[in-house]
């Protein structure tokens, strides 16, 4: 049983409950029911992860990236911690609304192909789709097709995002381990590690030490440039 593949156009379809060859749903509702998953679960990769409450790209509004997707070499070895210097959210009707105006921004302003980051976690503890396991993102200037980035959506210099935000960060960043996206042994790093900003905030950054692989492929080169 397969969890992934690529087909020839490079899109990313979820095999793992999409086999038709199992003799043990032979009846025909569960066919259809499969095929509905399969249809269903098709356009994005990160379907499933045990105790991450997942929002799809189409549940939060996006917009169809511009461009061809650029695979993304598996299993990475960082994943990067952001917050979005914007505004915190409780509710999915507000994260979803600060979502979409990020991605306008990232494709609008900063001209890019799509939302910047790999994932955004709202402070209810959503993980919203952005580019999604498998695709190289444009959130870490010389990282973007080495790592993961995760964002937080707020400001967090001063205080730091939610438990449930944290919480599901690291169990999204396990599952993306356990499903063979991330290296076992992967590092993790907040933004201004390898750039010269201020993200992830500075109390967010500080309490990320305490973080299971923290700094674990030591010290990494930072790129300053734009
Ligand atoms: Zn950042």
């Amino acid at each position: 049983m397969q969890v992934k593949g690529h087909d020839v156009s490079g899109t990313i379809y979820v095999y793992s409950i999409c086999s038709h060859h199992s003799s043990h749903f032979s009846a025909m509702k569960f066919l259809y029911l499969f095929t509905f998953l399969c249809w269903a679960t098709s356009l994005e990769v990160a379907t499933q992860c045990p105790g991450v409450e997942l929002v799809s790209r189409a549940e939060w509004g996006a917009k169809p990236r511009k461009g061809e997707r650029e695979n993304i070499t598996e299993p990475v070895d960082y994943v990067i911690i952001h917050h979005t210097a914007g505004q915190e959210c409780s509710n999915f009707d507000r994260c979803a609304l600060i979502v979409r105006g990020i991605q306008n921004y990232h494709m609008n302003d900063r001209g890019w192909d799509d939302i910047g980051y790999s994932f955004l976690i709202g402070g209810n503890g959503q993980v919203f789709i952005g580019r999604d396991w498998g695709t190289v993102g444009a959130h870490t200037y010389h990282y973007n097709s080495v790592a993961y980035g995760i964002s937080f959506l707020g400001t967090f210099i001063d205080h730091l995002p939610t438990e449930k935000a944290m919480d599901a960060a690291k169990k999204l960043i396990q599952c993306g381990v356990d499903q063979g996206f991330i290296k076992a042994d992967y590092g993790l790093y907040g933004h201004r590690d390898a750039g010269c900003t201020e993200c992830p905030g500075k109390k967010f950054y500080e309490s990320l030490s305490s973080w299971d692989k923290w700094h674990a492929k030591g010290t990494i080169p930072k790129y300053c440039a734009q």
